[in-house]
């Protein structure tokens, strides 16, 4: 999925009880990619990495750089993720709930990307098993996701709103 739905998706399915727990849960669902691709993007940036050519959809797998792979493995583990969660439960003392957003993104992707780019290493490092969904950019996924997102938001900000008025009249 594109990167700003996985802040989205974070924040509406972790961060709800506060605006830190929001923002913490968006950038917590937006880190798998940034800890890649955004590493790979700064990389191209500085002329570290050559910058493949996008002009024409995703560019050929052959051009991205192994690192790249490599940190995707990592940020795109649900094995990884449930190890770090349940180590972060044992150092708090209580599950940090924003982490989640995390294992939401990879799930997400999981359903969002083809073999033909970067399909999903749930499983890694202990199975390399990926699913063949259709990639975030197919207009029957893009689109229901746009939808389901702006619905749920509404359906946020609408049921904050009446309770902030609940809240006011019984003040006075
Ligand atoms: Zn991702």
């Amino acid at each position: 999925m594109d990167i700003i739905s996985h802040g989205l998706w974070g924040g509406i399915a972790f961060g709800r009880k506060s605006r830190k727990s929001f923002w913490l849960s968006f950038a917590i669902g937006i880190s798998p990619d940034i800890f890649s691709f955004g590493v790979f993007w700064l990389a191209t940036f500085f002329g570290i990495s050559q910058r493949p050519d996008w002009k024409h959809g995703p560019p050929d797998i052959s051009l991205i750089p192994g690192y790249v792979g490599n940190l995707y493995n990592i940020t795109h583990s649900l094995i990884i993720f449930a190890l770090v969660f349940t180590i972060l439960w044992i150092i708090f003392k209580r599950p940090v709930w924003e982490i989640g957003a995390w294992g939401l993104h990879v799930l997400v992707d999981v359903f969002s990307h083809s073999y033909r780019f970067f399909p999903t290493p749930f499983l890694w490092p202990v199975s390399d098993f990926k699913i063949n969904a259709i990639g975030w950019g197919d207009p029957r996924i893009f689109f229901p996701n746009l939808i389901l997102l702006f619905i749920l938001y509404s359906w946020f900000f609408i049921a904050k709103m009446r309770e902030r008025k609940k809240w006011t009249k019984n003040k006075y």
